[in-house]
C-alpha cells in the first residue's frame, strides 16, 4: 500500500497569522497534497486566557483568502475535553500520573522537573496532573533533521499532561487529536522537535500509531529573532496575498516565477505541489 499523507494545521487562536505561521501552513499543505493525501485544520483553543473567537474566525478566513483549502471539519480543542479525560484515565491506568503543586516559579530555571511531588500522594483534582516517565530512549527519524534520540526521563522528567485549570495539555491533546483524526504525517516548525520524543511516550503508553515527523526551519525577522507572535511579529496580509504567498513559497526553497503569480494563490500552490521536494528546503547552517 502506498503512504497517503494526512497532514494537519493546527494554529492557536491568539492573534492573527503572522509569515512564521503561513510557512508552516503551506509547506504542510502542499506536502500532503504533492503525495494526494488529505489536510485537516485544527484549532487549539485550550487557553482560554489567551484564545480568542474572532482570531478563530479570522484564521480561517485567512487560510481560505491563501486558497489553503482543508478537507473535512474543523476541529476545536475546546469541544474535546471528554475524549481528553478518556486518555488521561488510560494513562492513570499505565504508566501512572500524580498530583503537582508545584508552581511556575518554583520550577523555573530547572529543565527536567526532579520528581518533587511524585511521592506526596496530593488529590487529583485541583492540581496539575504529571505523567511518570521511565529511563527508556525515543528514537525517531525527522525527514529533514534525520535521526533523533531523545530520553524524556532526562530531558524533561515527569511531564504535564493535565492542567489545573485548562484541563489537557499540550502534549497530551495534540496526540490523541492527531491519532483519532487519522494524521500520519504531523510538519511542523523546529520549535517542537524536543517535544516530539513526549509525544511519541504517550503514544507509546496509549497505544497509539507514530505520525511521521517533519519540522521545519524557524523563520527569523531581520534580528534574527523568531517570527512569533510573543516577538510580535506582523499579520499577513488579506490584501495582497499574492505577494506573500511568494515570498514564503520562495523561503520554502520553491520559488514562483511572474507569470504564475498573475495566476493567484491556488494555481501557484498547485504547480508547487506538482514539483515538491521537501528536502528543497533550505536549513540553517
Ligand atoms: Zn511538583
Amino acid at each position: 500500500m502506498p503512504f497517503i499523507p494526512v497532514g494537519r494545521f493546527a494554529p492557536s487562536p491568539t492573534g492573527p497569522l503572522h509569515r512564521g505561521s503561513l510557512f508552516v501552513a503551506v509547506a504542510s499543505y502542499i506536502d500532503a497534497r504533492a503525495r494526494g493525501g488529505r489536510w485537516l485544520l485544527r484549532i487549539e483553543d485550550l487557553d482560554t486566557q489567551r484564545c480568542r473567537p474572532e482570531y478563530d474566525t479570522l484564521i480561517l478566513q485567512t487560510l481560505q483568502r491563501y486558497a489553503l483549502s482543508w478537507d473535512g471539519e474543523v476541529w476545536r480543542q475546546s469541544q474535546r475535553h471528554a475524549i481528553y479525560a478518556d486518555h488521561l484515565q488510560r494513562l492513570h491506568a499505565h504508566p501512572g500520573l500524580y498530583a503537582c503543586r508545584c508552581s511556575r516559579l518554583r520550577l523555573r530555571g530547572q529543565e527536567c522537573y526532579p520528581g518533587t511531588c511524585r511521592h506526596l500522594a496530593l488529590a487529583m483534582s485541583g492540581h496539575a496532573l504529571r505523567v511518570c516517565v521511565d529511563a527508556r530512549r525515543i528514537d525517531f527519524d525527522d525527514r529533514l533533521h534525520g535521526a533523533q534520540s531523545d530520553q524524556p526521563a532526562t530531558q524533561c522528567g515527569d511531564f504535564v499532561v493535565w492542567r489545573r485549570e485548562q484541563g489537557a495539555a499540550y502534549q497530551l491533546a495534540v496526540v490523541v487529536d492527531d491519532a483519532l483524526s487519522g494524521v500520519n504525517s504531523v510538519l511542523r516548525g523546529a520549535d517542537l522537535l524536543d517535544n516530539t520524543a513526549r509525544q511519541i511516550f504517550l503514544q507509546q503508553m496509549l497505544g497509539l500509531a507514530r505520525p511521521e515527523y517533519t519540522h521545519l526551519p524557524l523563520l527569523r525577522d531581520a534580528q534574527g529573532r523568531k517570527l512569533s507572535k510573543q516577538n510580535h511579529a506582523p499579520a499577513i496580509s488579506l490584501e495582497d496575498p499574492v505577494s506573500e504567498l511568494a515570498a514564503v513559497l520562495a523561503a520554502l526553497g520553491h520559488p514562483v516565477s511572474p507569470p504564475l503569480c498573475r495566476q493567484g494563490c491556488a494555481a501557484m500552490l498547485a504547480a508547487v505541489a506538482s514539483d515538491w521536494d521537501v528536502r528543497r528546503i533550505p536549513l540553517p547552517a
